[in-house]
């Protein structure tokens, strides 16, 4: 795993949106407490994208897809 690829991957866990697990999640939400600091939602990668294909993402999960995609056709 390159070192940019691992910076753009959040550590293993639930998916936030299919609820599996995932040994490769990417923040795909913050989300602002009302009172304290806000926290991060993670998704695996397939739900990373099919969220960047629809309406709502936000164009810095775009961007950070878009990042990861290069990064593994690069190394294919
Ligand atoms: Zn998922």
């Amino acid at each position: 795993m390159s070192d940019e690829r691992a910076e753009l991957l959040a550590h293993a866990g639930t998916c936030a949106l299919c609820e599996e697990y995932a040994a490769e999640r990417m923040t795909v939400a913050m989300v602002q407490g009302n009172s304290g600091p806000g926290w991060s939602r993670y998704a695996c990668l397939p739900c990373a994208r099919l969220l960047v294909a629809s309406a709502f993402a936000p164009q810095w999960l775009r961007e950070d897809v878009a990042r990861l995609d290069k990064i593994e056709a690069a190394t294919r």
